[in-house]
């Protein structure tokens, strides 16, 4: 079986990748198609995701959707052929996080294609892949793989929004018009927000937002640096802001748009590093800044909204390619002006 393995940064291989023995409550699954991530361009170009560094050769990809292959012997209510939603993440369920309901913030966390913890993690852009049973997510016979394989990042932007509270009628902001940014955009306007701002530096992306994810207004606000004067008297503040650029200026800037009593969600990944804040003004305009971390439950919801059609993720694909030509798609993955996510077909279509 093959798969895509960095061996460091711009070294890609397609290798042979044996996934390993299968544990009575685990499932052999055939991975259809992986969307590339910000985390996985990373590796890529730099061999490294924050503080994270590639120390041995790894799988890349977490954005991932396929069918059953084989199941352990304890396994119930799967059976090979199904066609299925992979949850990259797989927390240790006993931890406080976890029994706490906060499964993201897992202490064991094992996250696909993550070099947070030696061994490194393999990820999913592999033929076939072992993962437990909780994450392998039945979905019906008909289902469009390469839209089930958003449900990830859509369940970010899910998340996000939950960390915000209740959206109905309120004015809200994104910072970052990425795939993470336009999916929490939709994910906020799904949730009853009244208005909808999205920014970037990047036309291509605010059109996006604009003609296929249904925002009602963009600013370019490296084209437009006065952009936010028009958001500045009360009527026209935010309620909320979701940072999801992971730009430091774009988390500074909302406080000048942020309504009183206003929430902050950081989604977007910041540098390393420290970065200075108005801190004046979350204590005297009670502003709350809250982070937001991957998904738990929410990740059900997005099999769902897909499943069922209530959310249309094709604004965001941009294209696909064979795994063999995954050096090419990691090429062109990081111009934004020409594309929103690519894809790479793995096993492809289950038969
Ligand atoms: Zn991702
Ligand atoms: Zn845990």
């Amino acid at each position: 079986m093959l798969a895509a393995i960095c061996h460091g940064a711009r070294d890609l291989r397609i290798e042979e990748f044996d996934p390993g023995e299968l544990a009575p409550d685990e499932v052999l699954v055939n991975v259809a198609y992986g969307g590339i991530c910000g985390s996985d361009l990373h590796y890529f170009q730099r061999g490294g995701v924050g503080d994270f560094s590639i120390q041995e050769p790894m799988v890349l990809g977490h954005e991932i959707s396929g069918s059953v292959a084989a199941i352990g012997s304890a396994v119930e209510n799967l059976e090979p052929g199904m066609r299925a939603a992979l949850d990259p993440s797989r927390p240790c369920l006993s931890c406080r996080y976890c029994r706490a309901g906060r499964s993201n913030l897992c202490v064991n966390m094992r996250f696909l294609g993550s070099a947070a913890r030696m061994p490194h993690v393999q990820g999913g852009f592999a033929q076939a892949l072992i993962l437990r049973q909780d994450q392998v997510i039945p979905v019906p016979d008909d289902t469009d793989l390469l839209a089930l394989s958003v449900a990830e990042p859509l369940s970010v932007g899910l998340h996000a929004v939950k960390r915000a509270g209740n959206l109905q009628g309120k004015r809200v902001i994104v910072t970052g018009s990425g795939p993470i940014g336009l999916l929490t955009a939709r994910s906020a306007i799904q949730a009853g927000a009244a208005y909808v701002v999205s920014t970037d530096i990047e036309d291509a992306a605010l059109a996006v937002a604009r003609e296929q994810i249904g925002v009602d207004e963009t600013v370019n606000v490296q084209s437009e640096p006065d952009g936010f004067a028009r958001f500045q008297d009360d009527e026209t503040q935010f309620d909320v802001a979701l940072e999801a650029s992971g730009a430091p200026q774009a988390l500074h800037s909302l406080f000048s748009v942020l309504r009183r009593g206003g929430r902050i969600v950081q989604l977007g990944m910041m540098p390393p590093g420290e970065t200075s804040l108005p801190i004046n003004m979350v204590q005297t305009r009670e502003i709350e800044l809250v982070g937001a971390f991957r998904a738990h439950d929410e990740f059900r919801s997005a099999v769902e909204m897909i499943v069922s059609g209530k959310i249309d993720v094709s604004p965001i694909l941009s294209g696909t390619y064979p795994l063999d030509r995954a050096g090419d798609a990691f090429d062109l993955a990081g111009d934004r002006s020409k594309v929103v996510k690519l894809h790479l077909a793995i096993a492809g279509e289950p038969a």
